[in-house]
């Protein structure tokens, strides 16, 4: 007689926040395939439903406990985790009926937590878990978390609270996760931390074998390196222009790193910056951002600015736009101040009023899109790899290597329905807007 598969329970997952918390995501629905559980595409067909909270901003908050409100109308059976795991009991307040909460990385308990309200049934016959992991990202892009927490204790920011101090991963580890990945179909490697310019500080930069031979630091460079000879495409976010990410742009000209860098710099006065108790803040990046553009004329920088920080005058606005005329980056994206619960900036004296803060806020705006237009202009009748992220009847829409997925800008194809998701294919570049690139793939 056949052997009768009993059906695996379901996990509904909603995940909230930024990248990093959807790496997470990714890292508990691996462990649970792993254990036996399928995922429920909706409430409905779930048996429990999981919220990955994000508590960075007081908006962002509010959203989590009216997605975990969602859940518990729509499902009943709900465990919250992720940054807003640190307030139990706000959560418990207003939803006195969830099963569990765990906090951010707690992977082991979330599981547990999801074993105890719906019991695996695991069967060799059905449950395998593809190498590389389940994935909620296109499988031909991931992020790879080389870090977490961070050692800088910038005013506005309650992360190293939450998720504590640096704490990096063994640049071995992560290249065989990188392996994994590429392996599994993964053609672009994002990777991500607190602060990947910091990385391997707290391992003090030490060796580590390499399974084939020789070792590899716990250094940015070194990854980095490592990195670009395991993926087609490697992309570098959240890095501070410290003077030792110098080394990493002969990488870029050198086609083993994406020549893109994402730099939070959030302003350039320097009394902001000091208020800010930014890293990184001397008056030398825009001579830095110079000697990179000499060694790798096309590098694209990304950013993002707050405008209307406690103390911020009208004159160290003024200073901040002239900045953005030298810096020329190519995206930025900007943000008006919110004081977070927690932060040592909202005891900062002389608020900016709201309307000022909007005022800047459209100024900034406008200031940028016009640097990001006359740089995408400049790019008409010259080509560009493209890695493709969705293809329709006739055409389809890719990024060049100056766009994140998701955060920056997009390349339109026309004549393209033949290619396929994660194709890297060459594109002369046949018009521009503010933000998106339109072309034609070129004939093998
Ligand atoms: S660098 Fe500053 S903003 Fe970024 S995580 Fe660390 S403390 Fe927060």
């Amino acid at each position: 007689m056949a052997t009768r598969l009993p059906s695996p329970p379901r996990v509904g997952m909603v995940s909230l926040g930024c990248p990093k918390n959807l790496v997470d995501s990714e890292r508990i629905l691996t462990q649970l395939r792993a254990d036996g559980y399928h995922m429920s595409p909706d409430y409905a067909g779930a048996d429990v439903v999981l919220v990955n909270t994000c508590g960075f901003l007081d908006s962002a908050k509010e959203e989590s406990l009216e997605a975990i409100g969602e859940a518990i109308a729509e499902n009943g059976r709900v465990i919250v985790t992720g940054c807003m795991g640190k307030e139990a009991d706000v959560i418990r307040a207003r939803f006195p009926n969830v099963l569990a909460i765990t906090g951010a990385h707690e992977y082991e308990q979330v599981v547990e937590a999801v074993h105890e309200a719906a019991p695996a049934n695991l069967s060799p016959y059905i449950d395998l878990v593809p190498d590389a992991g389940l994935k909620l990202t296109p499988r031909h892009y991931s992020y790879l978390k080389i870090s977490e927490g961070c050692n800088h204790r910038c005013s506005f920011c309650i992360i190293p609270s939450l998720r504590g101090d640096l704490a990096s991963r063994r640049p071995d580890a992560i290249l065989r996760e990188a392996e994994k990945l590429v392996a599994a179909g993964t053609r672009e490697l994002l990777v991500i931390s607190q602060d990947t310019s910091a990385y391997g500080l707290d391992l003090r930069h030490a060796a580590y074998p390499l399974k084939g031979g020789g070792e590899v630091r716990a250094h940015m460079t070194d990854l980095a390196r490592e990195l670009g000879r395991i993926a087609p495409w490697v992309r570098l976010h959240y890095v501070y222009p410290y003077p030792h990410v110098d080394q990493v742009i002969p990488l870029m000209a050198e086609g083993l790193v994406l020549p893109y860098l994402d730099i939070p710099f959030q302003h350039a006065a320097p009394n902001v910056l000091r208020a800010m108790k930014r890293p990184a803040n001397d008056a030398k990046v825009l001579a830095r951002l110079r000697g990179w553009r000499e060694i790798c004329p096309d590098i694209a920088i990304r950013s993002t600015f707050v405008v209307g920080f406690p103390g911020e005058t009208e004159a160290d606005f003024e200073y901040l736009l002239e900045w953005l005329d030298e810096a020329q980056l190519d995206r930025v994206g900007a943000f008006r101040f919110e004081p977070v619960e927690g932060a040592s900036a909202n005891a900062l004296p002389n608020p900016v009023p709201e309307e000022v803060k909007e005022e800047r806020y459209a100024r900034i705006m406008v200031k940028t899109a016009a640097i990001s237009a006359a740089k995408l202009q400049a790019k008409i009748g010259r080509t560009f790899d493209v890695i493709i992220d969705a293809v329709g009847d006739e055409g389809a829409t890719g990024r060049s290597y100056a766009d994140a997925p998701e955060i920056d800008g997009e390349v339109h194809l026309r004549d393209a329905g033949h290619l396929a998701e994660g194709d890297i294919v060459r594109v002369a570049i046949e018009d521009a807007d503010e933000h998106d690139l339109f072309g034609v793939p070129l004939a093998d």
